[in-house]
């Protein structure tokens, strides 16, 4: 099983929600742990914080989100199942994002500060998370992968919100017109 990437359509459906939490589920939830992980052993500058099942190819509204997401020493993973944006709260705040699936390019996304989801956890009991900073962001851009939104969608039309990460680890500018606008890897449906 890989990680799949633009332009596959897989990446663009809505995702169904999740009937009982069965054996079926909970080894997509491994699949998705163990691909990540995997994931970042070949990506030295890059830490996998969370990933959605799309990623997979597997349209359900499952996501995992790492424990701690600055530590990569830290291998635990919580998967929310059926996850739901309750509410957005506080101001609109701009930060970089990447993706498993968009392979080299980051962006500066506008997102709201705080969020308050609800979802299962893997055990079946409903929780509330209230996040703000790095974590309500995630949360936020994997439950937009379970609705077919990536974070590229957010920043289409901003010139200067588009980077890609040199062989250094370091974010380098990209030029808009000549990766960005009318890519249709990117933007199939423009
Ligand atoms: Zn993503």
């Amino acid at each position: 099983m890989e990680i799949i990437t633009t332009p596959n359509p897989l990446l663009r459906k809505k995702s169904t929600r999740v009937g009982v939490i069965d054996d079926e589920i909970k080894d997509i939830i491994s699949k998705m742990t163990k691909n990540s992980l995997d994931w970042e052993t070949l990506h030295p500058h890059e830490l996998s914080a969370a990933m959605a099942a799309p990623q997979l190819g597997i349209n359900r509204r499952i996501i995992i989100v790492r424990d701690d997401l600055d530590d990569k020493d830290n291998n635990h993973f919580t998967a929310l199942i059926n996850p739901e944006v309750v509410r957005t709260e506080g101001k609109t705040v701009k930060d970089y994002e990447g993706c498993l699936s968009v392979p080299e390019i980051y962006g500066l996304v506008p997102r709201p500060e705080k969020v308050k989801v609800k979802a299962l956890l893997e055990d079946g009991t409903e929780a509330r998370i209230k996040a703000e900073g790095y974590l309500a962001r995630t949360l936020m851009h994997e439950i937009d992968h379970l609705n077919g939104i990536l974070f590229i969608d957010h920043i289409k039309d901003d010139t200067d919100a588009f980077y890609k990460l040199d062989k250094n680890g370091d974010l380098k500018p990209l030029d808009y017109n000549k990766h960005i606008k009318g890519n249709k890897d990117l933007f199939p449906d423009d």
